[in-house]
């Protein structure tokens, strides 16, 4: 895939942009003022992977947190605060790795100066968050809704007035709770700056509802070569973003996240039941760490072909299987030890 070309942008020790491999982030839902669930979701997120986390920082008690938190996790950190340009000062004082702000809603020039200021001195990153649905008045009554246009201009405004004081550290999002939305105002900011794009859907939905959405609408924006940075927001636990955030970009051949399953949906010629197989390999496998493809296919039409170009895989035959590995045939195992027998071989890889 051919990807925009993006300046790079240091948070902590994570690149985003200029390649670097597209990073997945969340964001914690506990109260950041309760220190202990703050820090123990963050573990539990970066178990899964998350390599960047968002916080809420709503007042001055959150801010005082931020230095404990840091020193118990391991990923950078980042403070998203809105309406109150001293909390910005505050969390930058405590050494926080980002900051999440829109300029439009911070404060006034002589405010924002300052943040651009210190954010500058301490090399923090700042992302301008668009959300469609927080757009300025004037915007909306220039173009008479949430446009892309309207999104890309409130984004470019935000910027410039970060711009203005020298501050060019810059991450953009442009996020809205509609698919084709969010894809146009990508590909219209994309022709206008060089800044590394944060991409997601926001208000998805619920962890059913919004995996689909998230998955089409990041996917989508993806598949343009835009995004270097991805949150998938979704009414529930945080680490199901983080997971489905690397799913997206491993099915875009974007990223490797452990065991990938390759399986046909079946049809009148399957002789085993590879329902059954398949949930029970997927289910054993969820907590191996090695980055392979595993295909479970059901018969010679789309068996083999499947089953040579993954790592690992069965083609199913009457009550019996072919298992084949590195594009060979391996051996040929009756059915109710397909699964015994496959699993002992990816033990060997
Ligand atoms: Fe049907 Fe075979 Fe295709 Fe599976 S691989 S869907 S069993 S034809």
């Amino acid at each position: 895939m051919q990807r925009r070309k993006s300046k790079a942008v240091e948070m902590a020790d994570l690149k985003i942009g200029a390649f670097a491999p597209i990073s997945v982030q969340s964001m914690t839902n506990t109260d950041t003022r309760d220190l202990k669930a703050t820090v123990g979701q963050i573990k539990r997120l970066e178990e899964v992977g998350c390599e960047l986390v968002r916080i809420a920082i709503p007042d001055q008690k959150a801010v005082e947190n931020i230095s404990a938190i840091k020193e118990a996790i391991k990923i950078p950190l980042v403070a998203d605060i809105h309406f109150d340009y001293k909390l910005a000062l505050a969390a930058m004082e405590k050494n926080i790795d980002g900051l999440r702000i829109n300029p439009g809603n911070i404060g006034n020039t002589k405010e924002v100066k300052e943040i651009a200021e210190m954010a500058k001195d301490k090399s923090i990153p700042i992302r301008v968050g668009v959300n469609a649905g927080s757009l300025e008045e004037k915007l909306l009554e220039k173009y008479g809704e949430a446009t892309a246009e309207a999104m890309v201009e409130s984004g470019l405004t935000q910027v410039e007035l970060l711009e203005k004081f020298g501050f060019k550290d810059i991450i953009i999002s442009l996020k809205a709770s509609d698919v084709e939305l969010t894809l146009d105002a990508y590909r219209l900011m994309a022709d206008k700056v060089e800044y590394p794009f944060h991409v997601g859907i926001t208000e998805a939905g619920t962890v059913r509802s919004g995996k689909i959405k998230s998955a089409v609408g990041i996917g989508a924006v993806l598949a343009q070569g835009l995004g270097d940075t991805i949150r998938v927001s979704l009414t529930g636990d945080p680490v199901e973003e983080v997971k489905l955030g690397f799913e997206i970009l491993q099915s875009l051949g974007l990223r490797e996240y452990g065991v990938e399953i390759i399986s046909c949906p079946t049809c009148g010629r399957c002789e085993i039941d590879l329902v059954e197989i398949a949930t029970e390999i997927e289910e054993r496998l969820i907590e191996i760490d090695k980055q392979i493809q595993v295909a479970i296919m059901g018969c010679v039409v789309n068996g083999p072909g499947e089953a040579r170009g993954a790592d690992i895989g069965i083609a199913g035959g009457k009550n019996q299987g072919l298992i084949f590995k590195n594009g060979e045939v391996l051996k040929k195992v009756a059915a109710n030890q397909l699964v015994e027998e496959l699993l002992a071989e990816i033990e060997k890889i």
